[in-house]
């Protein structure tokens, strides 16, 4: 692997606004948090099969949101959702260009480790985590 990281650019940089308000990553959480209580609430009360399958899907979405705050960015495919130091909630995508071969960079998975990989040579690899 190569040691210098080669700069990947956001070619697209979009707020995440609900009803016109910039989503906070503080509002997102403490929502998840809240609605993976009431889904439990509801599952104790009701003991259906139906609130348990939202208790579950609240708190991934809450953890996911606590990943998201921690790490400041989290890859998902083509897009990325990026929190900024304020607490905003960013939907982007990043591009770079190969320094070796001036191919395309996209952000691959291996071995469950994300990395950035060059389109023309997959052996252009590049330690995405910092
Ligand atoms: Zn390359």
């Amino acid at each position: 692997m190569n040691k210098e990281n080669p700069k990947l650019e956001r070619i697209l940089e979009k707020q995440i606004k609900i009803f016109g308000k910039q989503l906070k990553i503080m509002r997102v959480i403490l929502i998840f948090l809240a609605s993976t209580l009431y889904a439990l609430m509801m599952y104790m009360e009701g003991n259906s099969l139906f609130s348990l399958f939202f208790t579950f899907v609240f708190s991934s979405l809450f953890i996911i949101s606590i990943i998201l705050m921690k790490k400041k960015i989290m890859y998902f495919g083509k897009y990325n959702l990026e929190c900024s130091s304020a607490g905003d909630v960013y939907l982007t995508i990043l591009q770079g260009i190969c320094p070796n071969c001036k191919g395309f960079l996209k952000i691959a998975k291996k071995d469950g480790i994300k990395i950035i990989q060059c389109q023309e040579d997959k052996t252009h690899i590049w330690n995405l985590e910092k």
